[in-house]
């Protein structure tokens, strides 16, 4: 039986710690649990959004009139095959869609399978990285997926979908064009490794993410803000390299350089502020506002499309906007 919540923050739901309330609010930890939802929604006539981790949103600072589903981390145990990751049929793991991210990559450390490394330290949960095929240069969720379980809320009917038809790409699959589907579960493929061996790994990535790539813990983001742009000016490009020693990856110029080179690391509005220590995180460095976020997030498009002639689109999905 679910409990329907009233006038619930966001804010604290999310990594970025902004946002106002959802008139309505539920944590689903089941199928079953999410069909009732949908009930709700519809004798309701209200608008669904689906929250997983919170940790590649923005959430407006007005209210979000509809009903907010969260599906749950935790490991209830009416809910154990499902909530936590099951090793299932050889190295195929079957994770529910709000199991953590960390979850799957500390399953996948004690049973000794490889293959999710590259996802240590990435926040938010399976569903999410799905829909926005998470991942790092090293790799990301298209390379782990075998199947995915979906439930159409339109004609609440379950789909199973296999990886080629999840249309991934980078940061991209169409969970995010088409949002009649919440994914419910999905079959991960993987390969026995030395658990030492993964571990070490699990560690180096840490360190290294600690160390060049996430900010200050005080300072709350929802990750990185705009994905890598493919650019099509060879002097643009022979800067990059030259500047970094690294190569443009299919064109690609990662975001944060380019919002380096036209100065804006540091700059902030409000409570917003482009991170001192990544130049594509933008942080909340006290109390920010969405409109804060908003505000700077359009000052770094807009210079950078001026100066440098680069169109960036935003990684993180506006809520409630
Ligand atoms: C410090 C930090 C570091 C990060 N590093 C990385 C990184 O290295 N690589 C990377 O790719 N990302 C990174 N991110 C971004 C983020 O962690 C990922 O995008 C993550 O996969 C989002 O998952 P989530 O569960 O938090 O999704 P949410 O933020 O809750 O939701 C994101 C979108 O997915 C939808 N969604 C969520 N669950 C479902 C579902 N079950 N069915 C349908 N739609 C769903 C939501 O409706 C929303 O539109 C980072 C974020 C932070 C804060």
């Amino acid at each position: 039986m679910i409990n329907i919540q009233k006038n619930i923050s966001l804010a604290p739901l999310t990594t970025f710690k902004i946002g106002g309330p959802a008139k309505y609010f539920v944590e689903a930890g089941s199928e079953d649990e999410i069909l009732e939802a949908l009930d709700f929604a519809k004798e309701n006539n209200l608008e669904i959004f689906v929250l997983g981790g919170g940790s590649n949103i923005l959430v407006s600072d007005e209210e979000f009139s509809g009903l907010v589903i969260r599906l749950s981390q935790k490991q209830k145990p009416e809910a154990k095959l499902l909530a936590s990751p099951k090793l299932s049929f050889g190295f195929f793991l079957e994770c529910w869609a709000g199991s953590s991210l960390s979850n799957v990559v500390n399953f996948c450390v004690k049973n000794s399978l490889s293959g999710m490394e590259w996802a240590s330290g990435i926040p938010g949960t399976v569903g999410g990285a799905i829909r926005g095929n998470a991942g790092i240069p090293l790799g990301c969720m298209a390379d782990n997926i075998e199947s995915v379980k979906v439930l159409e809320i339109e004609n609440k009917k379950y789909k199973t979908l296999k990886n080629s038809e999840c249309g991934f790409s980078y940061r991209n699959s169409i969970f995010k064009e088409n949002n009649d589907l919440i994914i419910v579960s999905a079959v991960l493929k993987l390969e026995k490794g030395d658990q030492e061996e993964i571990s070490k790994k699990i560690k180096e990535l840490i360190e290294n993410r600690l160390k060049v790539v996430h900010p200050n813990p005080k300072e709350p983001s929802s990750g990185s803000f705009f994905k890598n742009p493919k650019v099509d000016n060879p002097e643009l490009i022979t800067n990059f390299e030259k500047d970094t020693g690294q190569k443009a990856i299919d064109g690609k110029i990662p975001a944060g350089w380019l919002i380096d080179e036209v100065g804006l690391r540091g700059k902030k509005i409000g409570g917003a502020q482009v991170s001192e220590k990544h130049a594509n995180f933008v942080v909340n460095v006290g109390n920010a506002k969405a409109q804060d976020i908003v505000m700077l997030s359009s000052v770094i498009k807009m210079k950078v499309r001026d100066e440098l002639g680069v169109q960036l689109s935003e990684e993180i999905q506006y809520v409630g906007f």
